[in-house]
C-alpha cells in the first residue's frame, strides 16, 4: 500500500490554518497536536498564537451536495490530489520544485530581493527574502490578499497587501 500523500503533521511542522487576525487561510507553524490534529498554531504572517481552524474565519463549510469528504484537518489536499498518485511522483515534484527554485534565485543580486512584509503587494516572478523561510520567488497570485511563494523547501501561502 502506498503511504498517504499528505505529510504527517507534527508539532513544529507547518499547516495551512485560518488566522483570526489576518482573516485568511495562511501558512502556520504547529504548536500543539492532539491525536494527529493540530490544535494550537502560530501564524507565519502575524505571529499570533491561536487555535487551529481549517477554514478562514466566517467562511462556511462547503454545502455542495456530493461533497462528502470534507477533509477538515488536511488543508494540503487540493485539486492536485488527483494527480499525485504515487510517492515517487511526489518526490519528483519536490525535486522539480527545488530545481525551479534554484533556477529562480541563483545568481541573483541581493538588491533584486525585497524583504517580505505583509503590507507589500507582489507580482508573479518577484524575488522575496523572508526572515524565517529564506529566499523565495512569487509563483502565483492567489487573490488580492494571498500569494504563493516558492521557498527552497516548499511553496507557502502568505499574505500580501494587508493593512491594519
Ligand atoms: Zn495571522
Amino acid at each position: 500500500m502506498l503511504p498517504p500523500m499528505s505529510k504527517p503533521l507534527k508539532a513544529g511542522g507547518e499547516v495551512d490554518s485560518g488566522c483570526c487576525k489576518c482573516k485568511l487561510v495562511l501558512n502556520h507553524r504547529i504548536i500543539a497536536m492532539v491525536s494527529g490534529t493540530p490544535v494550537r498554531v502560530e501564524c507565519s504572517t502575524c505571529n499570533s498564537h491561536h487555535n487551529f481552524r481549517a477554514r478562514a474565519p466566517g467562511e462556511k463549510a462547503p454545502a455542495k451536495a456530493g461533497a462528502t469528504t470534507t477533509k477538515a484537518a488536511s488543508g494540503t489536499a487540493g485539486p492536485r490530489s488527483t494527480r499525485s498518485t504515487s510517492a515517487s511522483k511526489a518526490a519528483k515534484e519536490a525535486a522539480d520544485r527545488e530545481r525551479s527554485w534554484e533556477k529562480a534565485v541563483s545568481g541573483k543580486a541581493v538588491s533584486e530581493f525585497r524583504n517580505y512584509r505583509v503590507d507589500e503587494m507582489w507580482s508573479e516572478g518577484d524575488l522575496v527574502r523572508h526572515k524565517k523561510f529564506g529566499d523565495g520567488i512569487v509563483t502565483r497570485i492567489l487573490d488580492a490578499k494571498k500569494v504563493e511563494i516558492l521557498f527552497k523547501d516548499e511553496p507557502r501561502t502568505l499574505a500580501q497587501g494587508l493593512v491594519d
